[in-house]
């Protein structure tokens, strides 16, 4: 850990390992800021793990008239894409028609058409949805994604999990991302550029002395203080944004965030062909329901005001009920609980806009700078993983204003780690993988070549059969990968390793993660007692 001191101040301290905090760390390292990161928890332990993980521009956002959002994530699907081919991967999104769709009766849109023509009554006429597809298409000068098309339901791949009301759709492009290996490549990589990355440290308190901010921090393992000195603070919380401001800091800000819940359901493979379906509710709502993990259908989200972000979020048995029971309206096996096999929710750390609903509450994201007592703080609230990278950016820009950086932007078109190869290059990646470590097969040469790209080989190393990578954990965990994801990628725990590193808590069983959660403990003793 760098050990700062009044004489010796680090430029920046941020507070929180999301996708934000990470993504402004990884940025100001790579324009030689000095930096340190504090997470109380494991990178992406809180909302950047539970995201619908699409890098995508936000169709329904369009309704809310926020092009600049739109356009700028638009834009950025394609940049990601080509940094980290391994962790995300276009696909197209079946959205089917009926004259049943409503809108959500709060948009700036619906109360324009509400007003033009009161005849329709709420409903979500096809020609606005075609417009809205243009206008999506144009937006953001798509290179990599083709473009939107008009599907027939009838007799196709696409209409078969279907019930057979649904008779024609869309089909439009947006993208898939690993949410939580995108927050751990960015830590990583700006660790490599020389910020120090501290997980299970909690920052219990900060204020500013003269220049600087001096902050005070907990190891959540060992109990162990520390105290810190920057010249500036990145407030990057998330959920815990306004706790830092009231709690940690004791900033008289007046700037608020908005907790709205999201829960996903994650079930059975639903239907055997790649592409998502974006299904619109009666209620003017939309969910996604999404091949997962290549055996599963991920379906969400839900939208439900939650107050205190210390209480942990759940999919309650009402959203779930939701979930299921929108899902309904358009597969034509219904699905039951006995189906969900997994569930995950997060919490959206949105900017308080004064929006009357959560569905309405603005998704772009504001950084606000406080100066006026000293040393400065930038606070962020809301945002989306896609635009990550653009946000980082525009906080970098206001941070130039304090700390000296040696370079403007640089992010776009350098890869992430394990994602310099081309962005059509996956398949061929996963052959010479399979090919030079033949004992994978192909299920677990394209697990490994998903999650870490062209490090795959390092990770395996010499490796000439199974039995050469150690113990195996079960669901193709071995040995060599959870020492890959101790030492270069800050897993400390099984849970970080099932859930956040990979998604193999789907497929393990709980006595394996217990005995790997055992083998986990042990080992990291032993590395302990040997420093
Ligand atoms: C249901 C749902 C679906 C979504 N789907 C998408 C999507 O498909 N595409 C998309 O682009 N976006 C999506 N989003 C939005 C996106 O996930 C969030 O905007 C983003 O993850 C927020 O990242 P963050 O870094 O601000 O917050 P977080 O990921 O919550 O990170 C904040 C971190 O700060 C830490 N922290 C807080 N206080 C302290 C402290 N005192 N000391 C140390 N650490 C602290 C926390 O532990 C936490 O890990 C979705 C969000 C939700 C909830």
């Amino acid at each position: 850990m760098r050990k700062t001191t009044p004489d010796t101040p680090a430029d920046l301290f941020v507070i929180g390992g999301g996708i934000n905090g990470c993504g402004i760390a990884r940025d100001a390292a790579g324009r030689g800021a000095s930096v340190l990161l504090a997470e109380m928890g494991d990178l992406a332990s809180a909302t950047s793990s539970a995201s619908t993980k699409l890098f995508h521009g936000g169709l329904r956002y369009l309704e809310y008239l926020e092009v600049r959002l739109v356009r700028e994530a638009l834009v950025e699907r394609e940049v990601l894409l080509r940094a980290m081919p391994h962790i995300s991967w276009p696909m197209r999104f079946v959205l089917p028609y009926h004259r049943d769709m409503r809108f959500e009766s709060e948009t700036p849109i619906s109360k324009m058409l509400g007003l033009a023509m009161p005849w329709m009554k709420g409903r979500r006429p096809a020609w606005l949805i075609r417009m809205g597809l243009f206008m999506y298409d144009h937006l953001g000068g798509r290179k990599i994604l083709p473009g939107t098309a008009t599907l027939s339901l009838k007799g196709t791949k696409e209409g078969a999990p279907l019930q057979p009301r649904f008779e024609r759709a869309y089909e439009y492009s947006d993208c898939w991302v690993e949410d939580s290996r995108l927050v751990v490549l960015n830590a990583r990589d700006a660790e490599a550029r020389g910020a120090t990355i501290m997980t299970r440290t909690k920052v219990t308190h900060a204020q500013r002395d003269g220049a600087l901010w001096r902050i005070e921090t907990k190891d959540a393992e060992t109990g162990a203080k520390a105290t810190h000195y920057a010249k500036m603070l990145i407030n990057a919380g998330g959920p815990w944004v306004g706790d830092v401001i009231h709690d940690k800091i004791d900033l008289p800000s007046r700037e608020g965030v908005r907790l709205v819940r999201g829960s996903h359901i994650v079930t059975r493979r639903l239907y055997d062909h790649d592409k998502c379906y974006f299904f619109q509710g009666t209620d003017g709502r939309i969910i996604f329901a999404i091949p997962y993990e290549r055996d599963f259908t991920l379906i969400g989200t839900t939208d439900a005001e939650h107050k205190d972000p210390d209480r942990r979020p759940v999919c309650t048995p009402e959203e779930q009920a939701y979930l299921i029971n929108f899902a309904n309206q358009y597969f034509a096996q219904s699905i039951s609980d006995k189906d969900v096999v997994w569930t995950y929710s997060g919490v959206r750390p949105l900017y308080d806009d004064g929006a009357s609903s959560a569905t309405a509450a603005t998704r772009d994201y504001t950084l606000k700078v406080d100066a006026e007592g000293g040393a400065p703080v930038l606070n962020v609230f809301g945002g989306k993983i896609t635009t990550y990278r653009r946000l980082a950016e525009s906080a970098l820009e206001k941070i130039g204003e304090h700390v000296t950086l040696n370079s403007g932007p640089w992010t776009a078109g350098v890869a992430m780690p394990g994602g310099d190869f081309p962005v059509d290059g996956f398949d061929a990646l996963v052959q010479a993988v399979s090919e030079k470590y033949s004992f994978l097969g192909e299920v677990w040469a394209r697990r490994l070549v998903r999650a870490y790209g062209t490090e795959a080989e390092t990770l395996l190393g010499e490796a000439k059969s199974a039995a050469d990578l150690g113990r195996a954990f079960g669901a193709t965990l071995t040995e060599a990968e959870v020492i890959w994801l101790m030492r270069q990628e800050f897993a400390r725990t099984a849970e970080d390793v099932v859930w956040r590193r990979t998604k193999l808590g789907l497929r393990l069983s709980e006595e394996e993660i217990s005995a790997l959660d055992g083998w986990m403990t042990s080992r990291r003793e032993r590395a302990d007692a040997a420093e």
